[in-house]
């Protein structure tokens, strides 16, 4: 299965599937998010990833990728506020603005999702790596997906995922300069980014769904 692209069809069950992952790490975001910020992060990702759910299920299924990836940012967009609302929503937007006319999702496109990602993140938030935030997940994701484009989609997808993990927990050893978190100074540091973290987890679904099939939550 991890060998061959990804359709459209399969992009919404990894889609579904990073739904179903955020639901079931709302409390640990939330978590993440009370050590720095104001505790709502994993709420705001369950309302974001049920308005995707939701609007998938209802988004026709002659639908081609990029429409799939601009449906979920809107509806990811609307139901969300926060400072992730219009960055991770834009962020869907963005990549489904790079991959118009595509009807897969091959390494070399994989790869131009990841960069129309960190651009539409890194120009909103106008953060950089290093920043202490979701940047530094998605940074990393597609630094690993450039080095590594002649494996198979499911393989560059889960080494890009493992990176965006790694890069998670290294923001624990950052101070924060966007966001509530840059309040803190020095007590940020010792905490991970939630937001880098949800990233980490989108990516690691998307590698799962590969791997194994969409979830049977989903
Ligand atoms: P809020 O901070 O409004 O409560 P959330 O808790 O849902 O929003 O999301 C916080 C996450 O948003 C942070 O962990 C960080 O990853 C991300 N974030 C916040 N501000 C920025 C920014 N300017 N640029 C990039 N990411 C940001
Ligand atoms: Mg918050």
């Amino acid at each position: 299965m991890s060998n061959q692209a990804i359709t459209a069809q399969r992009l919404r069950q990894c889609l579904n599937t990073a739904a179903a992952t955020i639901l079931a790490a709302e409390s640990r975001l939330n978590a993440l998010d009370s050590a720095i910020g104001d505790g709502d992060h994993g709420i705001t990702m369950r309302l974001g990833f049920e308005a995707v759910k939701r609007s998938l299920s209802t988004l026709k299924e002659s639908a081609e990728i990029d429409e799939v990836l601009k449906e979920a940012g809107s509806a990811f967009m609307e139901a969300t506020g926060g400072a992730i609302g219009p960055l991770l929503g834009g962020m869907f937007i963005a990549s489904g603005n790079a991959l118009s006319g595509r009807n897969e999702i091959a390494p070399a496109e994989f790869k131009l999702m990841l960069q129309a990602m960190e651009a539409s993140v890194s120009r909103m938030g106008k953060a950089k790596p290093g920043d202490k935030t979701i940047l530094d997940a998605i940074h990393a994701g597609c630094e690993a997906v450039a080095g590594n484009m002649n494996q198979a989609i499911g393989e560059v997808c889960a080494e890009a995922a493992a990176a965006a993990a790694t890069a998670a927990e290294t923001t624990a050893n950052m101070r924060s300069a966007k966001g509530r978190s840059s309040r803190l100074g020095e007590r940020a540091l010792g905490h991970p980014d939630p937001g880098a973290v949800s990233f980490s987890l989108i990516l690691d679904a998307f590698a799962t769904c590969l791997r194994e099939g969409p979830s049977l939550t989903t």
